[in-house]
């Protein structure tokens, strides 16, 4: 046998095995990284003591369609990169759909071997599946295996490795697997011959692809114009034939022509009823009615949990942090002589900066395993697939709500949890909203302008909370409405998962690598704004010199010049004097900074407990500072402007680009600013302002904001 290097690309449906699998190929030697622009982890190893042999795990995907960038991805790599087999995982419990993929794939002329998974599973429940015959009539290796067990993953590696060298004695290149109608065939037969000259390989797959109209997949293939032509001809012709458009032809033909296949290979144990395991369940989990209680019960308990212990964790590193190691490295710096300046920046820039970030390491590790668990039995699917129809009318997929309920506790868990949607537009969506929502550290500043400015008003908070939810929807209806977030064009199937046993190690992985990832990343960006941001508060310019400033002297200081200058921009809005701005400045270390800087500004001692504890006479001092009418605005636009820098770390995470994390930033801000805007400066109005050019302005945007919130969707209409 040659000694060169084999290719291997992994792909598979969702919830098919293939991580389970690859983690059964490889061992441990995995390299785990990211497709470039996307959030899609990238996972590439060797088979276990085999070097030479390559691993590519795909992303999961159920055709080869170019609309996700899942697709778009493992398309991609099976036409670009030259893969010297491909190693098809499908579940056999679901296996008409997953035949759906493998079809595609056997298009390529790639070789292809097929891993029966599931199959303990199968054979548990009593299906018979004829592999031998699958094997012969998909015209390639079909393997018995179950991942979990580890079953069959040996004989998979010997067989892809005989395919890679042509000598699987299984594989036939050019069969025809699933033949379509007469018209169809006829039709692709014509086009064939008229891109075949160029086109040595993959004739069928070119032929599909063409009729389909799938312009991205013949991008590399130089057609004459009047070649073209004579295509969209044929295309026509036939669509009027069949009455239909061409790709639902093929996606229609291609369902008929995988029944005739799984009709002759498998016969499915009867059933008391009929249905699986799993259909049984979900006749209580989805039911109509029993969907929402056992939805609310499951939440709520996830809910608790995360937030309730994610919080006290996260009391105790702060406490670790401030009463312990902070004091104690600023014992050993003031006995070492340190400077001052060092001292506070090693002690509160320094440990400070990353205690805050490492004081959301153990809820994110909570959420974490709660959602890998929910995952990995399958229930996230079942989330979606019942809040689906409500959130899409937002524009948010029905997976949203699971950032955004995690979101009221803390924005850094409820923005890495939007990792649980596939869709990237959705996820992206999620991702830029979920911030929106008021985080547990946004309470304090609800409860100072509800109990000092609002006179302890009960509707304050509620509202606060009414209007982040309604940001949310406006901000989903308007964005969708965008190019960038437009709803896809591709027919919405949603895949229900069975039900599964989670695997330890599965969710173990997960978790590890997220928060694990969170940690590195994150950590740098907050460490350094922190330092930044430190640095900008203790020291003030005096006499053109430089120099270290006591709390007091806040005033003083760069930050305070600084928020001066940002009066002008919030001036507007109805907080234009250096306090305001300066508060919602070092709000983005953290959302609690907002009342402790009012505090050392008013020279209130402790103004944050203050208002926790509901003594707002004690912070009269900050309640005086604003009207009602500024105070409301100031509340606003510090609930939905940009998070904290721990929650833009995540962010970026997420993100995964630099240029959709500052889009997400600038639109949080924008959206704050118009909404603070618009609010204040008709408010004024009510007050019996006179109307000047800011009220025309806010009127004027008001007016934009409603037509972006109530236009018709222009262009091609789309599903959703
Ligand atoms: P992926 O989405 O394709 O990566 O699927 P995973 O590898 O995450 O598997 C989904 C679930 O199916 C996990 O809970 C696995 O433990 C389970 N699983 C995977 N393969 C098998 C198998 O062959 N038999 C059984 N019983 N469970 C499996
Ligand atoms: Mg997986």
């Amino acid at each position: 046998m040659v000694q060169k290097g084999i290719k291997i690309a992994l792909a598979g449906n969702p919830n098919s095995g293939k991580t389970t699998l690859f983690n059964k190929l490889t061992g441990s030697h995995q390299h785990i990284g990211n497709w470039p622009g996307v959030t899609i982890e990238k996972k590439e190893g060797s088979i276990k003591g085999r070097k030479d042999l390559i691993v590519q795990d795909l992303p999961g995907i159920y055709s080869l369609s170019p609309y996700t960038p899942e697709e778009e991805i493992s398309r991609g790599y099976l036409l670009n990169e030259n893969p010297d087999v491909i190693l098809n995982i499908v579940d056999s419990s679901n296996l008409e759909r997953n035949l759906y993929l493998t079809t595609q794939l056997l298009e390529l002329g790639v070789p292809v071997v097929v891993a029966l998974n599931f199959i303990d599973i199968a054979r548990r429940d009593g299906d018979k599946i004829d592999s031998k015959k699958l094997e012969s009539l998909l015209g390639c290796s079909v393997i018995e295996t179950s991942a979990l067990k580890g079953e069959g993953v040996d004989a998979c590696v010997e067989r892809c490795i005989l395919a890679a060298n042509g000598e699987d004695p299984h594989y036939e290149r050019d069969k025809i697997r699933t033949s379509f109608s007469a018209p169809v065939e006829n039709a692709l037969r014509e086009i064939e011959t008229l891109i075949g000259k160029t086109a040595k390989e993959r004739h069928r797959w070119l032929a599909v692809k063409a009729f389909e109209r799938d312009e991205k997949a013949l991008a590399g293939i130089p057609l004459a114009p009047s070649r073209k032509k004579q295509i969209a001809e044929i295309i026509d012709r036939c669509e009027k034939d069949l009455d239909d458009d061409s790709e639902s032809i093929i996606t229609a033909e291609r369902y008929t022509a995988i029944k005739a296949i799984t009709e002759t290979s498998i016969e499915r144990a009867k059933r008391q009823d009929n249905l699986s395991k799993s259909d049984r369940i979900d006749k209580i989990v989805t039911h109509r009615f029993w969907a929402y209680p056992i939805f609310i019960v499951i939440m709520a308990a996830v809910y608790y949990i995360a937030i309730s212990l994610g919080i006290n964790t996260q009391d105790m590193v702060d406490g670790w942090f401030g009463d312990g190691l902070i004091p104690l490295v600023q014992g050993w710096l003031e006995n070492a002589g340190a400077a001052e300046w060092l001292t506070g920046l090693v002690c509160d820039g320094i440990i400070g900066g990353v205690g805050a970030v490492l004081s959301f390491v153990p809820q994110m590790i909570i959420l974490f395993v709660l959602l890998g668990i929910m995952e990995d039995i399958g229930y996230m699917a079942r989330i979606a697939f019942i809040l689906d129809r409500l959130f899409r009318r937002f524009g948010l997929s029905g997976k949203s709500f699971i950032p955004m309920l995690i979101g009221t506790g803390c924005s850094v868990p409820g923005i890495m949890a939007s990792r649980t949607i596939e869709n990237q537009r959705d996820r992206r969506m999620t991702i830029i909203n979920t911030p929106m929502i008021p985080c547990g550290a946004k309470l304090p500043i609800i409860a100072l302008v509800a109990g000092a400015v609002f006179g302890g008003a009960w509707w304050v908070a509620p509202l606060a909370y009414f209007l982040g939810f309604f940001a949310v929807i406006v901000s989903g209806i308007i964005l969708k409405k965008t190019k960038m977030f437009r709803g896809d064009p591709s027919p919405f199937v949603m895949e229900l998962p069975s039900y599964h046993i989670p695997a330890v190690g599965n969710v173990a992985r997960s978790t590890w690598e997220r928060s694990w990832s969170f940690i590195k990343r994150a950590g740098t960006i907050i460490l350094l704004s922190s330092i930044v941001l430190w640095f900008l508060l203790h020291f003030a310019v005096i006499d053109g010199r430089l120099t270290m400033i006591e709390d007091e002297m806040i005033a003083d200081s760069i930050a305070a010049k600084v928020g001066t200058v940002l009066g002008f921009i919030f001036a507007p809005l109805g907080f234009g004097g250096w306090q305001g701005s300066l508060a919602t400045v070092t709000g983005l270390i953290a959302k609690e900074e907002v009342i402790s800087t009012f505090g050392v500004i008013f020279r209130i001692e402790d103004a944050l407990g203050l208002v926790e504890e509901g003594h707002y006479e004690g912070v009269a001092a900050i309640a005086q500072h604003f009207t009602k009418l500024s105070a409301f605005s100031f509340m606003m636009f510090n609930l939905f402007c940009p998070p904290c820098f721990a929650a833009m770390g995540a962010i970026k995470r997420e993100m995964n680009s630099v240029k959709w994390t500052w889009f997400a930033i600038g639109y949080l801000f924008v959206f704050a600013y118009i909404l603070s805007f618009i609010v204040y400066q008709i408010g004024v109005l009510f007050t019996g302002a006179a109307f000047t050019v800011l009220s025309g302005v806010a009127v004027i945007l008001l007016t934009g904001s409603l037509y972006l919130l109530f236009r018709k969707q222009s262009e091609k209409t789309t599903l959703s």
